[in-house]
């Protein structure tokens, strides 16, 4: 092995090397032996669902219902999908002749890429950690798992599952930090899935260049919502508010900001303070009782966000609601603001936290015009019960995915390919996209002993091709 020479020293070759004979023989693997693998992991899921719902608990007094509606069930739907359509998935796709290829067929077979790495984030540290691993079991590919350091005790119990249920040289867990992703990086692997910051995705993708590995990246970034003159108005706040407080607003596709229509901006405001004060504090006892409002997950991302408010204050943003920063309970309530301009840290960076910034446009035009000026986005929401507007934002703006009336809601679409562009990601991921994403498009033709379709333009060309 080439490559592994110049690597040598990297605590993780013995690893890597041991899971080739697994990438080689998985190439023949059948749905069924992809199944019963998948088929494992959930039923281990089910029997240690408290102990998933303690770990995210302990690592950021994560919401045991919000554990459940986002970071089990989307595995175990991602898994109960992946069963029932894998055999369709698997099955090479035959593809039409044309009259220049007469007497051959052709057929699109999926093989398993080989050996992929996967590096997952802190912020759904079991969806996003095990939720590619069903796509890459399903490819049939032999997996290194690196999940996030800043989340130890659901990275522990990954581990844990992990080695239960697979011996090493099929998957393996490395728990670790920078260093550790950076060793990994330095291996020849197949494929590499990475879902995290767009910083990151940036280096992911330098060190994959160097062995041409594909990637697929899960980034981040601003995604806007647009709420048009036309939209349901408490409708729309009561989406809006769940989608960016879901998890504390440390979502990927959680609003960042929002648009909003002159002519209804201070009755959206309202709306948006009803359904904060109606979700997280029902009994008038303040927000920081709630037991529904996970907290931020380390010191630096609180005193990240608690920067991004004082910036803009004293920038000359204008608080609306909230503000209260509790660093002893790592506490950030659920904040609106409004007057940003664009010196503010908060209008250039993800803010992945409680803070709402509220952004007036006065013509739909401006509106997109101030989202084509950003990096694409990994999601956009538009908010509006006139299509011709929809169709003007979907038609007038690139994103990795959109949703028309709602936020955050198209990631538990089966069917849909989810991820960005451009800078908030390349490749998709979920279900048939996932496997797609781990899989080799292999085309394949096959040709008739005896026939061939180049006769014309084998050599002696000479006259023959002055003929064509
Ligand atoms: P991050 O990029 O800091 O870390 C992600 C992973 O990369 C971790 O496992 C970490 O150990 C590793 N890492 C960190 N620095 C590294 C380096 N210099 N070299 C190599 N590896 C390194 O991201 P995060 O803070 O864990 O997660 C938050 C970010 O992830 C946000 O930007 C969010 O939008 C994004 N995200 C995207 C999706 C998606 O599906 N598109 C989902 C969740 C989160």
């Amino acid at each position: 092995m080439m490559e592994l020479e110049l690597i040598g020293g990297n605590p993780y070759v013995g690893l890597f090397e041991s899971q080739l004979q697994t990438s080689i023989e998985w190439r023949k693997s059948t749905a069924e032996d992809r199944i019963d693998r998948l088929k494992r992991i959930r039923s281990w899921i089910n029997k240690n669902q408290k102990e998933i719902r303690e770990a995210l608990w302990n690592d950021f007094r994560k919401p045991e219902v919000e554990t459940d509606l986002s970071e089990i069930f989307p595995v175990t739907s991602e898994i109960n999908h992946t069963i029932k359509n894998l055999k369709s998935w698997m099955k090479a796709k035959s593809i039409s002749t044309p009259l220049s290829m007469l007497g051959t067929n052709s057929k699109i077979k999926f093989e398993p890429k080989g050996r992929a790495l996967i590096i997952s984030p802190w912020n759904y540290p079991f969806n996003l950690a095990v939720g590619p691993l069903v796509s890459a079991l399903a490819a049939g590919c032999p997996v290194i798992l690196k999940p996030s350091e800043l989340t130890p005790h659901t990275s522990s119990l990954i581990e844990r599952m992990i080695s239960e249920i697979f011996p090493n040289h099929e998957v393996a867990t490395i728990l670790g930090g920078v260093e550790t992703s950076q060793e990994l990086l330095k291996l020849p692997f197949d494929h590499i899935f990475f879902t995290g910051s767009t910083q990151v995705g940036k280096i992911v993708m330098g060190n994959a260049a160097k062995n041409l590995i594909s990637v697929t990246l899960e980034l981040g970034g601003k995604s806007p919502a647009i709420v048009t003159e036309n939209a349901d108005i408490t409708d729309t706040a009561k989406k809006l508010i769940y989608g960016k407080l879901l998890n504390s607003g440390q979502t990927c596709v959680a609003p960042d900001y929002a648009l909003v229509h002159e002519s209804i901006y201070e009755r959206f405001l309202d709306e948006l303070i009803i359904a904060i004060r109606e979700m997280y504090d029902p009994n008038y006892k303040g927000i920081i009782e709630s037991p529904d409002l996970a907290r931020i997950v380390n010191d630096r991302h609180f005193e990240r966000l608690e920067g991004l408010l004082k910036d803009a204050i004293s920038k000359g943003a204008k608080l609306e609601f909230g503000g209260e920063c509790n660093p002893h309970h790592r506490y950030v309530e659920p904040t609106l603001i409004s007057g940003i301009s664009e010196e503010m840290n908060i209008s250039q960076e993800e803010i992945f936290g409680p803070i709402f910034p509220i952004i007036v446009y006065s013509d739909l035009e401006k509106a997109i015009y101030y989202i084509n000026k950003k990096p694409k986005p990994l999601a956009l929401y538009v908010f509006s019960q006139n299509k011709g507007e929809v169709n003007q934002v979907l038609e007038e703006t690139s994103s990795g995915n959109a949703v028309v009336n709602d936020c955050v809601l198209h990631f538990l679409h089966p069917n849909l390919p989810f991820g960005g562009v451009n800078h908030s990601g390349i490749g998709k991921s979920h279900g048939y996209f996932g496997f797609l994403a781990f899989s080799n498009e292999k085309g394949v033709l096959h040709q008739r002993v005896g026939l061939n379709n180049a006769t014309l333009l084998r050599p002696p060309y000479g006259v023959k091709t002055r003929q064509i």
